[in-house]
């Protein structure tokens, strides 16, 4: 059977519809159709897998996709150690530190002490450890934005794009510690040389489409 390479993309979310048409861009024909689990180009030996965007760097990891396109917050989160192959630009957002209205927010050192809700523990531990603040982490998976509210959590760490969610809910954005964009992440090294091919030839047209459109 002739080599063939796999590419995991988001299956429905905000990395989608970008993922596909950069892919599209390079002049690769296929269905986009995301209610199949897995589809292949018709005119390009690149198959598609999609799957939910937490699970793009391990199945990169395990070689159940030899790419993927992710956002780097993601990827930087799972601490997967894999290649960052090309930054694509789109989905941009950032890890922000948003407090109820009523906080008093003096930098980072304000919270000391204080419980963080965030769904990005290691990126933010990260950060705090290298400023010296000491916190401690409430893990959500979503609405990370209703748990001062609640009173679970004093403070929120969440990716923002607009601020819309953060205003609706009380709160406001007082420092970004991060930035994202979407990135295609593959392994060190390549299955095989047939694959690595691919692959090049795939980058090259991706750094056209990319270069036209900057
Ligand atoms: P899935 O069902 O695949 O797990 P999800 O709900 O985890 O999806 P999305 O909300 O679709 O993920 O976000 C995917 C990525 O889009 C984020 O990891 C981030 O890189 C990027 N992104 C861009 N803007 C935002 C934003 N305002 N809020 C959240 N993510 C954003
Ligand atoms: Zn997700």
């Amino acid at each position: 059977m002739a080599e063939v390479v796999r590419i995991a993309i988001q299956k429905s979310g905000r990395l989608s519809e970008k993922s596909l048409q950069i892919i599209k861009n390079c002049g690769i024909k296929f269905g986009s159709d995301a209610r199949v689990l897995k589809e292949e180009a018709s005119n390009f030996p690149l198959e598609f897998l999609y799957v939910r965007d937490d699970d793009i760097p391990s199945y990169v990891r395990d070689g159940i996709a030899d790419v993927g396109i992710v956002g780097r917050n993601e990827y930087d989160e799972q601490a997967i150690d894999l290649e960052v192959l090309r930054d694509l630009g789109f989905a941009k957002c950032r890890l922000s530190i948003a407090v109820p209205n009523d906080f008093v927010y003096q930098g980072l050192s304000s919270l000391e002490g204080k419980r963080i809700a965030t769904s990005y523990p290691n990126i933010l531990g990260g950060i705090l450890k290298a400023r010296g603040v000491s916190a401690s982490f409430v893990q959500v998976s979503g609405s990370v934005e209703i748990t001062p509210a609640v009173g679970i959590a004093d403070a929120i760490c969440d990716l923002v794009s607009t601020g819309a969610t953060l205003a609706m809910n009380g709160l406001r954005e007082v420092e970004s510690l991060y930035t994202s964009t979407a990135v295609m992440i593959g392994r060190k090294q390549m299955a095989s040389v047939a694959k690595q091919r691919i692959l090049d030839r795939l980058m090259l047209r991706l750094d056209a489409v990319m270069k036209a459109s900057s």
